[in-house]
């Protein structure tokens, strides 16, 4: 077929991977060879709609194995890579920051690794049109005031935490590589998502899953943080603008102008739910009767913002749900979606990974 392209998604059965497999599946012809290690935020339950296609395939491998990364990639010879495969959740990485420098730190070296050795002997072909994209956070940058200029690509890096300390070592990692081996590289870095098949250990779901249920609603110190939310649809389309379009060798922010502190997130979220869930108790307030305040995450960043203003004009690419519309499909997605959760709340998903392995 004319122009099809072969991407190796890393990390496509997590929250953001597997929207870009979908996304990729769904509007092109495109090849997608997902490899994912099945940590216990992969699940395979969030590709169904994609899984019997002919040209996608889902190989379970850690990231950190050079080796079978390097015989993988050298068997499909892609001609992008998009490296989303990482340890992401804050919290976890106070607790115990080791997997995150194994998967983070190490993982994105074993890949640029297998990568370098592959191009030394891919078709010329590949090498003109090869990409390897590394999808990284906001968070390298640390903490803004609130008079703080919004982070842009040059804003130095000043991360706070192990999660956030160990993607800003990858992404520099990525930029050596770049220079020292010429790979052609790009990076992006992006605010908060949100949205479908969205791990319920994150604060959105984790706030719609227990308003369902009758439970607590946390918020951590005083709920005054200050995150920019992106639907997570609209970043899977704004990678892809990137690793079809993007200059090599650059970075791009990208945001969802849709900065919120947590407490007015959480409201949002009761205010719909109000709305669309027969009420109870005829009380207009309550879920968020609901909230309660815990103690702050140690190390919490006050403010992230990004300034997409590159993306925007380079790319021609720009968000197309607001918060408020993105949050109330996210929230319909889940009540309408009770299996999806279920099965992770029971551990059930876990079952779904059995036979699987094209
Ligand atoms: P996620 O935790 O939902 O998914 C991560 C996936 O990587 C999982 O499927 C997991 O099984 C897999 N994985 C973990 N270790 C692996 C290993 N050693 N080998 C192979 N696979 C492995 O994460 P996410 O929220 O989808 O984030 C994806 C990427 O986007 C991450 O790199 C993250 O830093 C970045 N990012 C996330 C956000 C966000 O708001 N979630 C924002 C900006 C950037």
């Amino acid at each position: 077929m004319k122009n099809q392209y072969k991407f190796l998604v890393t990390g496509g059965a997590g929250f953001i991977g597997s929207a870009v497999v979908r996304n990729i599946l769904n509007k092109t012809n495109h090849m997608v060879i997902n490899i994912d290690k099945l940590t216990y935020a992969g699940n395979l339950e969030s590709l169904k709609s994609v899984e019997n296609l002919a040209n996608y395939s889902f190989h379970e491998i850690d990231i950190c194995n050079k080796n079978q990364i390097y015989d993988l990639i050298n068997h499909f010879k892609p001609t992008h890579i998009m490296h989303l495969a990482a340890e992401s959740h804050v919290d976890r990485s106070i607790d115990g920051p080791e997997d995150f420098i194994k998967t983070n730190i190490y993982g994105t070296y074993s890949l640029l690794e297998a990568t370098r050795k592959y191009l030394k002997t891919a078709p010329e072909l590949v090498n003109e049109s090869f990409r390897f994209h590394h999808i990284s956070t906001d968070e390298v940058f640390g903490d803004l005031d609130e008079s703080d200029q919004l982070f842009n690509e040059f804003t130095p890096y000043d991360p706070s935490s192990p999660y956030s300390a160990s993607k800003a070592a990858s992404d520099h990692l990525v930029r050596a590589w770049n220079k020292t081996y010429n790979i052609p590289t790009l990076i992006t870095n992006c605010s908060n998502n949100y949205g479908p098949y969205h791990f319920p250990e994150k604060l959105i779901p984790h706030v719609i899953l227990n308003a369902l249920n009758g439970k607590k609603l946390p918020i951590y110190g005083n709920g005054q943080q200050i995150r920019d939310w992106l639907y997570v649809d609209d970043h899977a389309d704004a990678l892809y603008h990137v690793i079809t379009r993007g200059r090599v060798g650059e970075t791009y922010n990208i945001g969802g102008n849709n900065e919120k502190t947590n407490l007015e997130v959480v409201h949002s979220i009761c205010e719909i739910l109000d709305e669309l869930v027969p009420n109870k108790s005829n009380d207009s307030n309550h879920f968020k009767d609901l909230i309660t305040f815990v103690p702050d995450r140690p190390g919490h960043d006050k403010r992230y913002a990004i300034d997409s203003t590159k993306i925007q004009k380079e790319l021609n690419w720009k968000p197309s749900e607001s918060f408020d519309s993105g949050l109330r499909k996210t929230i319909k997605w889940f009540i309408e979606n009770r299996e999806w959760w279920e099965n992770i709340l029971s551990g059930d998903y876990k079952m779904h990974r059995l036979g699987k392995n094209k």
